[in-house]
């Protein structure tokens, strides 16, 4: 992340504070006298992380572009793009934070476009040279972007969306409103999860419905039982699929035919796992999903149990087993979240 108004010293700083500050979180004490003394630097980029992290916690129309110079495109407004996916990325050449997260932002552009994502870097300049639309043009070419750029060099769009960094990414869904926003480099992840997932919104089933909220695992406390107690709280069957790996008969679980819309919570400790939006009909007798709610709610490891080598996908809250994750899924992910029904507990959402 890099911040409008900070000296390369004052950004040098900061991430020295974000790599402090996560490692304070870890309990790393020995250097929590520096953080004490960042923490007012630290705390700032904390939300962000969290913030990332969400799947519609924000719903409102995002603001139309102000007039700028256009590269690689005519003039875009996001009334003309109204049924398409946007991404905005806040950028200026000469940030390095931008620079990094450009090969991915890239990737999708080249990845989704077809399938109706569309790309605007808006690049909104720090220093003089980043002013200068020659240099922006040469820049553009140079760093093979093929995505409509929007020169920003009055910082009107920038204002408009309320950014304050390089680069700021918001994710705008076919109805135009910010679904998701980030800050800084990474949660690529999580962006493209959310990228996928609003291409297979439907526009107008997304006017009536209403913004869920999902948690995320980092969100929640973990939850640490021991076995006895986990032998308590679980019905006989539940205990056998998620402390012991088991796995439910085919065609027998409550929700392999479930087609109602609505949120998947593990069974055993209530993290959201998997929304309705990513389920489709794998012919398995299992409920199938092509993507979790959250990269950050589940964890994989390897599985070399019955002979086979396979995924096995487990909640992070509480290290329950859910189910194996194969790569024979449907577009866009390519994935099969192949789940057993008695490790989840479904709610409906309208
Ligand atoms: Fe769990």
């Amino acid at each position: 992340m890099h911040r409008r108004n900070l000296s390369r010293t004052g950004l040098l700083i900061v991430l020295v504070a974000l790599v402090v500050s996560a490692d304070y979180a870890r309990g790393w004490a020995a250097v929590s006298f520096i953080s004490s003394g960042l923490a007012h630097l630290a705390n700032r980029t904390q939300p962000v992380s969290l913030e990332s992290a969400l799947l519609e916690t924000e719903s409102k129309a995002a603001p139309e572009f102000a007039a700028g110079i256009w590269i690689n495109s005519r003039p875009l407004t996001l009334k003309n793009l109204r049924g398409h996916v946007v991404l905005v990325e806040f950028w200026t050449f000469g940030c390095y934070n931008c620079r990094n997260t450009l090969p991915t932002v890239k990737s999708w552009h080249a990845r989704y476009r077809d399938k109706g994502l569309t790309v605007v870097g808006v690049h909104s300049p720090e220093l003089d040279n980043e002013r200068d639309i020659a240099n922006v043009r040469s820049e553009v070419a140079s760093l093979e972007i093929h995505f409509p750029v929007l020169t920003d060099n009055d910082f009107a769009t920038w204002k408009r969306y309320g950014v304050e960094a390089w680069p700021t990414l918001f994710i705008l869904d076919k109805s135009g409103r910010v679904r998701w926003r980030h800050v800084g480099e990474g949660a690529y992840d999580d962006a493209e999860q959310i990228i996928q997932q609003l291409l297979t919104e439907d526009e107008q089933s997304r006017d009536k419905a209403k913004p869920v909220r999902i948690e995320t695992a980092e969100m929640k406390e973990k939850i640490i039982k021991n076995d006895e107690e986990w032998r308590r709280q679980l019905s006989p069957d539940e205990y056998y699929v998620l402390r012991q790996s088991g796995t439910e008969p085919a065609f027998t679980g409550a929700y392999w035919a479930n087609h109602e819309k609505g949120v998947y919570y593990c069974a055993a400790c209530g993290l959201a796992l998997f929304s309705s939006d990513a389920k489709y009909d794998s012919g398995t007798g299992w409920p199938s999903f092509f993507a979790p709610v959250s990269e950050t709610n589940v964890i994989t490891e390897t599985d070399n149990s019955l002979g086979m080598a396979r995924t096995e996908v487990k909640c992070r809250r509480c290290g329950s087993h859910l189910g194996h994750v194969f790569d024979d899924g449907p577009r866009p992910s390519g994935l099969r979240y192949c789940m057993n029904s008695v490790s989840l507990k479904f709610e409906k959402k309208p």
